[in-house]
């Protein structure tokens, strides 16, 4: 393992380098007109093991927001707040083959909920489920909970990403208003209340460092590393990992499963939070996404590494 570190250490930044290219094949999101700022062929890295040493590469102090990495933390927020009955009474557990902001299938699933919680229905379900007396207090208890698991009080959303993306997310609206229909979100749930705690997780902005923490303390059972407190219960985080292999990639999660074989979720502003169980949190940033929303540079570092080091968990 030792060696390892030292190998990683040596050959990261070549590595990266050589997958940087990929980012000449993609493109930044631009349906949140914010996001389409982003420099395309940035790619950074950084991967924290569980002694605390950090190997970074790259453009790894880049700042970007979650948008849907953030999916996996309200998600075990929720489950904190309301049990595994609780919250798989209002979102399934399939993956969807769809896209992340797919219509189709809502009414599928009985009583028409949402595939999973990874998908845009599914996570604005997830966001009427933390508790709260008001949407602030919902946001406030997020922020307390990813600051956390970061290590960094500082953390907040990006209000111009926020705003960018509550003017245009019309999709999203829509989404969260037939769920309405369909009395997935209750009678007494203000559809746009909860459309604003979403719009808001998703604007967190962080860096790679912040990722790869969060990562960090997944790969370690939900217990922070430094501070041996239980952050989340081991039960959670499985189940957050298995969402991770199954739906954390979009419609590719099978394909990053069998070339990489690692936990990990992807954004659309070109973040991916990914880690080697028992071992290592990694996070990386590389705006520039393929067809299926996924950095296109990222995803080709993540199988790289993971072909090279053996860390595929199958
Ligand atoms: N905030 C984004 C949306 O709702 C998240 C999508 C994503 O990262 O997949 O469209």
């Amino acid at each position: 393992m030792n060696s390892e570190w030292a190998k990683l250490e040596q050959q990261l930044p070549a590595m990266l380098e050589e997958s940087r290219k990929q980012a000449a094949k993609g493109n930044v999101a631009e349906y949140i007109p914010e996001l389409a700022f982003a420099p395309a062929d940035a790619l950074g890295i950084t991967v924290i093991d569980l002694q605390g040493r950090m190997i970074t590469a790259g453009d790894c102090r880049l700042s970007f927001t979650m948008q849907s990495i953030s999916k996996v933390y309200t998600l075990l927020l929720a489950l904190m707040d309301n049990g595994e009955e609780g919250v798989f009474a209002k979102v399934g557990k399939e993956p969807t083959g769809d896209d992340f902001n797919s219509m189709l299938k809502l009414e599928l699933v009985e009583p028409g909920i949402p595939f999973n919680p990874l998908i845009n229905a599914g996570a604005i379900v997830i966001s009427s489920l933390i508790h709260g007396a008001d949407p602030d207090e919902k946001v406030e208890r997020i922020l307390a909970f990813f600051r956390k698991l970061a290590d960094d009080p500082s953390l907040s959303y990006n209000k111009d990403v926020y705003l960018s993306e509550k003017r245009t997310a019309h999709r999203n609206r829509s989404l969260a208003y037939f769920l309405k229909d369909n009395e997935v979100l209750d009678e007494d749930i203000d559809v746009e209340e909860v459309l604003d705690v979403y719009f808001k997780h998703c604007s967190i902005e962080i860096n790679c460092r912040h990722l790869a923490r969060m990562a960090l303390v997944l790969t370690n059972d939900g217990v922070d590393p430094h501070t041996g407190e239980e952050l989340i219960p081991r039960r959670y985080v499985q189940i957050a990992k298995t969402f991770m292999i199954s739906c954390g990639m979009y419609n590719a999660s099978g394909e990053f499963a069998i070339q990489a074989g690692i936990p990990a979720k992807s954004g659309v502003a070109g973040g991916i939070l990914a880690l080697v169980p028992g071992r290592y949190g990694i996070g990386v940033i590389g705006p520039a996404l393929n067809k299926k929303g996924n950095s296109t540079a990222g995803v080709d570092l993540l199988e790289k590494l993971s072909q090279a080091y053996d860390w595929s968990m199958f």
